[in-house]
């Protein structure tokens, strides 16, 4: 399964968000939450089409789709040269696809901030530091080892890594991080998608928050944004402590009245939890019936055989065709038969690009 990593400086957020998230089990009462270990946790993704598909079908089971989210704790300024345990912790990132960086946006003089003060953005650049200095690391350790079949021999793929490598070391010395190298064939990022550097994995940013800023933001959140505005990354505004408080009540009644007195619609677990899933790149497509209504997970961008492969290798080996129905479409016309009917169900091959939001239906030779 793919996973997000949850990363910034200490006492920050970082644990009670992900306890709010590990808590949002409450959502999906059918699937249980489970722990993989202490900072592992599978979080359910919480999808309004796959409640009103049930709604239709009425089935046993209703099976939402899942990621993974990693606290990693301990981050601090020297990591990467092993300050603390920072050399850990650093491995325990490049294992992640994606990150989330929870920066302290909130005042509370009870809760010690490492430096001091408060600046979300001075925290931003201390974390992206040391993930750049592990990533220059990395990259000159490579460097070394095709420098010289690039320089003397005609080895083309190493004039190739090398030519990659120093555009990146070239990067990372400046202060940018490896994501903003922008790379203009396939073939070079795949090389480089080998490598794992941390600054390469797509990121978004959690502004932690008090109650009172939930809704607008504050100084600090403005000052984030300013920030990172030509990163092309998102920012959610979060108030964490309050979500563990929200993600606690039983009912979903309950906790969205919760968040209408705060003047929220939807909580910022679940926001979190939706633009996690973007940032991995992933989609979902649902097979529903009598016996159970389900989201899957793909990568964008998949051919049918392999979102077949997501269920079960057998049905990619042996895959014939799909029968699409467009969720719109399944829910105007309330079921599988009545979209056949109405030529709304389409037959495709091994080609065809599963788009968000399909209703397939897979043939396969056993
Ligand atoms: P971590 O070290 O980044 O994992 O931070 P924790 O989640 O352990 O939080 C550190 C401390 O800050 C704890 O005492 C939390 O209760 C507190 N805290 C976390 N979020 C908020 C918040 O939004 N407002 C306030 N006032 N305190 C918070």
């Amino acid at each position: 399964a793919l996973q997000c990593g949850i990363v910034g400086l200490p006492n920050v957020g970082k644990s009670t968000l992900f306890n709010s998230l590990s808590n949002a089990k409450a959502q999906a009462a059918n699937f249980p939450f489970c722990t993989i270990d202490p900072n592992v946790g599978v979080i359910t993704v919480p999808d309004e089409r796959l409640v009103r598909l049930a709604a239709i079908d009425k089935p046993k089971r209703i099976i939402p789709t899942t990621i993974e989210i990693v606290d990693i704790a301990g981050l601090v300024k020297g990591a990467s040269k092993g300050e603390g345990l920072g050399n850990k912790f650093l491995g325990n990132i490049r294992t992640t696809d994606a990150i989330i960086h929870v920066l302290r946006c909130f005042d509370d003089s009870n809760v010690t901030h490492v430096d001091g003060s408060v600046n979300p953005v001075r925290d931003k650049e201390i974390i992206d530091t040391e993930l750049q200095l592990k990533d220059l690391e990395t990259v000159e350790s490579r460097i070394g080892k095709v420098q010289k079949q690039a320089q003397t021999g005609g080895d083309k793929v190493a004039k190739r890594w090398y030519d990659l490598l120093v555009q990146y070391r070239e990067a990372l010395v400046q202060g940018k991080s490896a994501r903003t190298v922008v790379l203009e064939n396939k073939e070079d990022e795949k090389m480089m998608a080998e490598l794992c550097l941390l600054t390469n994995k797509p990121v978004l940013y959690v502004c932690n928050v008090d109650e009172a800023s939930a809704v607008t933001g504050n100084e600090y959140t403005e000052a984030v944004m300013e920030a990172v505005k030509d990163e092309n990354a998102q920012v959610l505004v979060v108030a964490a402590a309050i979500e563990a408080d929200i993600a606690e009540l039983e009912s979903y009644e309950e906790r969205q009245m919760f968040l209408a007195d705060i003047g929220l619609e939807e909580s910022g677990v679940s926001r979190l939890i939706r633009a996690a899933y973007a940032l991995l790149n992933l989609e979902t497509y649902f097979t529903t019936g009598e016996q159970e209504t389900r989201a899957w997970t793909y990568p964008k961008g998949t051919k049918a055989p392999q979102a077949a492969g997501v269920i079960h290798s057998d049905f990619e080996r042996g895959f014939i065709r799909a029968e699409v129905i467009k969720y719109d479409d399944y829910i105007a016309l309330g079921s599988e038969s009545a979209c056949r009917e109405a030529g709304k169900l389409s037959v495709e091959g091994k080609e065809y690009v599963v788009q968000d939001g399909d209703i397939m239906h897979f043939r396969f030779n056993v």
